[in-house]
């Protein structure tokens, strides 16, 4: 099976690279765009990101906000005009509470635009379940608690609903389809000895991947390595056993469980990536990227209340360069290494490029 999870897809959009520059005329379309189609959610976690204090992500998010029906399918008109690739849904809040989620992903589905989405698994129920099973390229449900009674202490559920999202996940592969199902693992000091039994759990369902990843509890890294400095090596046996217990035969795990740079500072003054990943708000505004989303201070690019989003984005270049991450940027970001690569691209030497 070919990688998933790898830094250089965006090498095979070299026409997109190329067009970055502040000194390029040409604006080309995003190659993938997040959207948060809305910020309610079915949830309430103890440690989202949307909603936690003291971390930049979701600062100024309206709990509230919806994109209206008619502003979204205007949306994806745009996303299919412009030839955007791909498009994954996430939160903000839980993107299969959106009421319009199946008529914006049949219109999807007619054009070559992929899609996806990053869930929490309790609504991928019903026609919209079968709907992604048969046509959406990925789906990766997110998971903390290991039964029915940490799993509701995490996200201040019923006891029942862990149950209820491993059923969704079983019913989700009966449906047959190519759509790769993933669950994502965010390890804390709770469920860290609890690892290896989660993912048998999830393996048993029928779906294809888990990614294991650590909460993130700070902007600063040393502070994200102090947190789990005291679990880390009791988190690597426990993927180290879950690997070799139960990868194989289809079922793949991702360990992505790893320390931080001790500072998140960053070197450059403008970032590639908003001009390749951005995200579409629930409250209608395009932000860099997702660490930076709701943030309105220093992550929006502009509004698309009033206008289209094909107008926006292609009404001059100033704006993408109007974040500086030396300034601004100085926390997590899951961009960062490909920046660094983009930016290196970028900045070789034309005359030379040949001595390879
Ligand atoms: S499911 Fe996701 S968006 Fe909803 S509360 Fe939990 S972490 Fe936040
Ligand atoms: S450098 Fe990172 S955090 Fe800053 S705008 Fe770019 S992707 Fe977002």
């Amino acid at each position: 099976m070919k990688t998933l999870y790898t830094g250089m897809k965006v090498f095979h959009f070299g026409a997109k690279l190329d067009s970055l520059g502040r000194e390029i005329s040409a604006i080309l379309p995003p190659v993938h765009i997040r959207i948060k189609p809305t910020n309610l959610c079915c949830h309430s976690c103890r440690y989202c990101a949307y909603r936690s204090e003291g971390l930049q992500l979701g600062k100024d998010m309206n709990d509230r906000d919806t994109i209206p029906r008619q502003k979204m399918l205007e949306i994806a008109d745009d996303i299919i005009e412009m030839g955007v690739k791909a498009v994954t849904f996430s939160g903000g809040g839980e993107p299969f509470c959106y009421p319009h989620l199946l008529e914006v992903v049949q219109r999807l589905a007619e054009s070559s635009v992929r899609f996806a989405a990053l869930t929490n698994g309790a609504r991928v129920t019903g026609e919209i379940a079968e709907y992604f099973a048969l046509h959406a390229t990925w789906l990766r449900v997110s998971i903390d608690g290991w039964d029915g009674a940490s799993y509701a202490r995490y996200r201040g559920v019923s006891d029942r609903e862990f149950d209820r999202v491993l059923a969704n996940l079983r019913q989700f592969r009966h449906y047959g389809g190519s759509c790769h199902v993933g669950a994502s693992i965010i390890v804390d000091r709770e469920n860290a000895g609890h690892v290896c039994q989660l993912v048998e759990k999830l393996r048993n369902t029928g779906i294809h991947s888990v990614k294991i990843s650590p909460c993130i509890v700070s902007n600063d890294g040393r502070q994200n390595n102090e947190y789990h400095a005291p679990i880390f090596d009791r988190v690597k046996e426990e993927v180290a056993r879950a690997a070799g217990t139960f990868a194989g035969d289809g079922f793949e795990i991702f360990d992505s469980y790893h320390r931080q740079l001790d500072s998140f500072q960053k070197v450059y003054t403008w970032c590639p990536y908003l001009q390749i990943l951005p995200v579409i708000g629930a409250d209608q505004n395009v932000y860099s990227c997702q660490d930076k989303a709701y943030n309105l201070d220093c992550g929006l690019i502009g509004s698309i209340r009033n206008r289209r989003f094909r107008d926006f984005w292609t009404d001059g270049k100033d704006k993408f360069f109007a974040i500086d991450p030396s300034r601004v940027c100085n926390h997590h970001c899951v961009a960062d290494s490909k920046n660094r690569m983009v930016l290196e691209y970028l900045q070789a030497n034309a005359e030379h490029l040949a001595f390879v």
